[in-house]
């Protein structure tokens, strides 16, 4: 454990707090785009940490939270089919689709597994050759190229039985939609290191540029987060806005360029829909020409489903940063973890859930007085 004990280290943190406070002159809004920065925040107390004036927005960054209805709908409707086995991560078996969710199919009889990676699914689709095994491949740029290697595999060894049903999306054109909204306060980003992981750097210094933003690329641990505060308290202090690497132990500017190639080989970039916000322009993937045999959605034909969103859930605020989860009515009160109404309530990495669980029941109470600088 030594080598987490160090980015948690009180000594360390508070000289990075001493730097920050020492630093601001004024309020900022920055926006972390990571449903685990976000929990990692509110666990560890982090935005009570910093000067009055500087907000932490938390933005549309959990993978579950963003799946529209409508993919959660099509899910539903693939996994109650007789023929299928549905395989899916843990966590979205309790996101709700418009009617239900994927526990109730399974408790309905219908076939659905939690399975700990993708390449599971397709053993189990290699080992029942008369069952149509479906993957449930969602999420941001950091679990799609595990979802793209498990159809280059199911290609390469000539399994038919098996498909992905892909809500796949990524993260700057959220970015970009987030800073052309109608309402933005965002200043600022603590960019995903996963994501940059894989991705690199290079598709932030344009979104810096156009709309004079810094963006900071931060990992997770409180000391990544707390550097990644600095360094952009720093930049909006000093009226820069450039891209700034402060997760370098785990990104290179160019990234993963094997998984980058093989994203390109199986996925195809395209509109997608987020929960909460919205079309997005290429903002998403889904299979390639090349691939599109395996692509659920067209093997089942779920192209057309109607859907009906809760009409007390704002997730939809909670994922734009316009509203903080406890200012939601129902928060803690007709939704819980138990009983979720929304997407940003079920999901481990979302913003309600990281409220409930770690006690943020009630908003702060108004501030006398600055204490900025
Ligand atoms: S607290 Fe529940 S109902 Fe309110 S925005 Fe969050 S998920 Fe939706």
């Amino acid at each position: 454990m030594k080598y987490l004990d160090e980015f948690q280290d009180p000594a360390l943190a508070r000289r990075l707090l001493d730097d920050i406070h020492a630093t601001v002159t004024r309020p900022w809004a920055m926006m972390e785009v990571c449903g685990g920065q976000t929990h990692s925040i509110i666990r560890h107390g982090l935005d009570q940490l910093l000067p009055d004036g500087i907000e932490l927005i938390h933005g549309p960054g959990c993978p579950v939270c963003v799946t529209p209805l409508e993919v959660i709908d099509k899910a539903l409707e693939i996994a109650a089919r007789p023929e299928v086995i549905f395989c899916s991560f843990g966590d979205m078996l309790r996101v709700p689709g418009s009617d239900g969710d994927l526990f109730r199919v399974k408790s309905a009889g219908g076939d659905v597994r939690v399975v700990y990676s993708p390449l599971d699914a397709l053993t189990l689709a290699r080992d029942n050759p008369d069952r149509e095994v479906v993957f449930f491949g969602i999420g941001f740029e950091t679990t799609a190229p595990p979802n793209a290697m498990t159809v280059h595999q199911a290609r390469k060894l000539g399994i038919d039985n098996f498909s992905l049903l892909v809500s796949h999306v990524r993260v700057p054109p959220a970015i970009e939609a987030i800073m052309t909204a109608p309402v933005c306060r965002v200043q600022a980003f603590l960019a995903a290191g996963h994501v940059c992981t894989v991705m690199g750097t290079g598709e932030y210094p344009p979104l810096a540029e156009r709309f004079g933003v810094p963006i900071v690329v931060t990992g997770f641990e409180p000391l990544d987060i707390l550097e990644g505060i600095r360094r952009a308290v720093h930049q909006l202090e000093e009226g820069r806005h450039e891209v700034e690497n402060a997760y370098p132990r785990a990104v290179a500017a160019d990234g993963n360029p094997v998984a980058i190639r093989m994203l390109e080989d199986v996925f195809e970039v395209v509109d997608r829909s987020w929960r909460g916000i919205g079309m997005i322009p290429q903002s998403g993937w889904r299979l390639s020409e090349r691939y599109r045999e395996y692509d659920a959605e067209e093997r089942f034909r779920v192209a057309d489903i109607r859907t009906q969103e809760s009409s007390v859930c704002r997730s939809g605020e909670v994922l734009q940063g316009l509203i903080k989860p406890h200012e939601c009515a129902a928060f803690g009160t007709q939704c819980t973890p138990r009983n979720p109404l929304g997407a940003t309530m079920v999901s481990s990495e979302g913003a309600c859930a990281a409220y409930f669980l770690y006690r943020r029941l009630q908003p702060p109470p108004a501030r006398e007085a600055s204490t900025v600088g």
